[in-house]
């Protein structure tokens, strides 16, 4: 019988074992571990990637968006418009620094819905946070125009589409800022904490890099008041070694994600699309059924782990209870979260393990 994990970082640690271990020792070698050539390089290297000036390297994915938030002096008062059923950590970098998340229904592709967007500006609306769940992309242009159209900034959370791409551009790139998390499971995922803000506007950019490192340019000299949150050489330099194989990665998940599309058929299944003119990264293959949990269950006696993205939306969440929404708010998140399954997907998924698991959702 099959044993087949949601995800297995284990497998993608071990297809790149010798050139991760290499690098790993190099710099614990070099004697140097914090804000290095290593850090500089990633940053370089993942902007040129992305097609984006520039990038700094910070702790974490929370981080990037809390630093972003509060750097482009969003905070009391102002109003966030983002997706309803976002991961609760897009929303913790509005509501750190004082802001209200104004959430907004999602759509079909479970990104923000454009539509949605008009009645819910005020005139204390300051950004639009879209989170491009799953891998998939937002609908960009929209977003973009409406943006403008309000005069709104527009931050991005990448944390889960590294590599994705609307109308062949960079996620990432579109808005004033991208936040990216790289989490040991994001597609591009480090071996612990690690995440980075990339922006093509050089002055917000100088000073990411100086609020990270406790607000100082210059050693000991204190511009700002600012944090610790670095990306570490050694993160710095396994991500280099991970980012050399984004793209290969990412083809493979995208070819299971083309597989599943094609060979599982079953009516009691919504599988996912992906949105015209866009690519997605396939973060997660993320299916739909009102027969969620049976499924879950059924999928679990035959050896194949699932997990839910996500079973409580953020506004639902004790934490955010004092914003005061309740159940029954926004009506399509909330069937989406008793729905959805994300079923597993990874680079080294085997295509015998894809056909069982196949097999098993068709004869559900
Ligand atoms: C993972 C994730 C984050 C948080 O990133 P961390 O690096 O874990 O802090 C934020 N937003 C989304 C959409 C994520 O998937």
């Amino acid at each position: 019988m099959y044993k087949i994990q949601q995800n297995c970082l284990k497998k993608e640690f071990e297809k790149y074992q010798q050139e991760f271990e290499k690098k790993a020792l190099e710099v614990l070698n070099s004697g140097c571990y914090i804000l290095g050539d290593e850090v500089l390089n990633f940053e370089k290297e993942f902007a040129d990637f992305l097609s984006v000036r520039y990038c700094v390297g910070v702790a974490s994915g929370s981080d990037a968006l809390w630093i972003a938030f509060k750097l482009l002096g969003i905070g009391k008062g102002d109003e966030v418009l983002v997706q309803a059923n976002a991961y609760f950590a897009s929303i913790t970098g509005i509501t750190a620094n004082g802001g209200t998340p104004v959430f907004v229904e999602p759509d079909e592709y479970y990104q923000i819905d454009v539509s949605k967007l008009e009645e819910k500006v005020t005139k204390n609306t300051k950004a639009v946070l879209v989170v491009h769940l799953y891998g998939h992309t937002a609908k960009m242009d929209d977003i973009l125009s409406f943006c403008k159209k309000h005069n709104l900034y527009l931050i991005e959370d990448c944390a889960q589409s590294h590599g994705a791409e609307y109308n062949g551009q960079m996620l990432g790139t579109f808005g004033d800022v991208g936040c990216f998390s790289f989490y040991p499971s994001k597609n591009l995922g480090a071996f612990g904490d690690a995440g980075a803000i990339v922006t093509n506007n050089q002055q917000l950019a100088q000073n990411f890099k100086i609020f990270r490192n406790y607000g100082s340019e210059k050693r000991y000299h204190h511009k700002i008041i600012g944090t610790n949150s670095r990306l570490d050489e050694l993160q710095a330099g396994l991500l280099r070694v991970r980012l050399k194989h984004l793209n290969e990665i990412n083809t493979q998940r995208c070819s299971i994600a083309a597989r599943y599309n094609k060979e599982i058929h079953n009516d009691k299944l919504i599988l996912p699309k992906e949105r015209p003119c866009s690519k997605s990264v396939w973060h997660q293959y993320v299916i739909r059924s009102d027969k969620r949990n049976e499924l879950m269950e059924y999928l679990s006696r035959g050896g194949i782990d699932t997990l839910i993205h996500y079973p409580i939306p953020p506004y639902l969440s004790e934490a955010y209870s004092y914003l005061g929404h309740k159940s029954g708010d926004y009506p399509i998140t909330e069937k989406y979260s008793s729905e959805v399954l994300s079923i597993p997907i990874y680079s080294e998924l085997t295509n015998d393990e894809q056909s069982y698991i196949i097999k098993l959702l068709n004869e559900f």
